[in-house]
């Protein structure tokens, strides 16, 4: 009998926003494969004995994604209930839809938990929501993975520009500086409120704060470093507004603001 693999989200790294479905199967599976980005207290919860660490990058070489995708199919032809574990949501970024295909088109019964994004929780934990009656109605997940001058760059940052709403950036700690400008030469402005939030809701989680202007001396005298995300937009002052009474902020976690 083939096992069934779960492609299940982690959320974004406090244990306490994992789903219960997936604390369970994390509980019950023959074998969990994860890399990095479900955080330190996601990964101690999986225990040595059946983790795999397909994301090993330091010292081993990083497992290539047709490695992991066949590794899935492996182990569940053995009849192992596997779990996939992805950080945040596995359809979100994750390349949860190229394993569900390869999977499918194997014969390989799998099911999706899906989980909290860090692309609405590191904000909300920030105490930026990312929709606002007032200041946004729309929200929009990107890649900041891409070269903006890259020709046939996927990401049009000009019409992200014209929607108004709020830009989530993923992935997108390096380029930062050529996506603010990007976003600049589009004609958003300069003073257009700016995030930063680095290792959401891990227990060393932090938030740095500027403008489309500065953002990218607030993210260097900061040392951000992913996984972090960015969030563009009117949104983004609300953090001012709460900050003072956000109990979610964690107890250790260091606030950097540039003031
Ligand atoms: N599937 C994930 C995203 C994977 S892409 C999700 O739904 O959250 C990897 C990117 O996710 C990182 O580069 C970073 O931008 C973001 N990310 C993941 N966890 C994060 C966290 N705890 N805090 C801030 N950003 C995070």
């Amino acid at each position: 009998m083939t096992g069934t693999v779960y492609l299940v989200g982690s959320g974004p790294g406090d244990p306490d926003l994992l789903t219960v479905r997936a604390k369970r199967l994390l509980e019950t599976a023959d074998v969990v494969l994860h890399d990095k980005l479900p955080g330190p207290e996601i990964i101690d919860l999986v225990p040595d004995d059946r983790a795999e660490d397909v994301g090993k990058r330091a010292g081993g070489e990083r497992t290539s994604q047709a490695e992991i995708n066949e590794r899935l199919v492996e182990l569940a032809r053995e009849g192992q209930t596997v779990v996939r574990l992805k950080g945040g949501d596995p359809f979100v970024f994750g390349r949860g839809g190229e394993e569900a295909e390869y999977l499918a088109a194997h014969g390989v019964p799998f099911e999706v938990v899906p989980a909290v994004t860090s692309a609405v929780a590191a904000p909300a934990v920030a105490g930026i929501p990312v929709t606002h009656r007032d200041h946004a109605s729309s929200v929009s997940f990107v890649t900041g993975h891409e070269d903006p001058a890259k020709e046939e760059s996927a990401v049009d940052w000009e019409a992200l520009a014209a929607t108004g709403g709020t830009i989530v950036v993923l992935m997108g700690v390096g380029r930062l500086p050529d996506y603010a400008t990007a976003l600049r030469e589009a004609g958003m402005a300069p003073d257009t409120p700016v995030a930063l939030v680095e290792r959401g809701t891990w227990p060393d989680q932090r938030v740095a704060t500027g403008t489309l202007k500065t953002i990218v001396d607030v993210r260097d005298e900061a040392g951000i470093e992913p996984p972090a995300v960015t969030v563009i937009g009117e949104v983004a002052a609300t953090r001012e507004r709460v900050v003072e009474w956000l109990a979610n902020e964690r107890d250790d976690a260091a606030v950097v603001d540039d003031g």
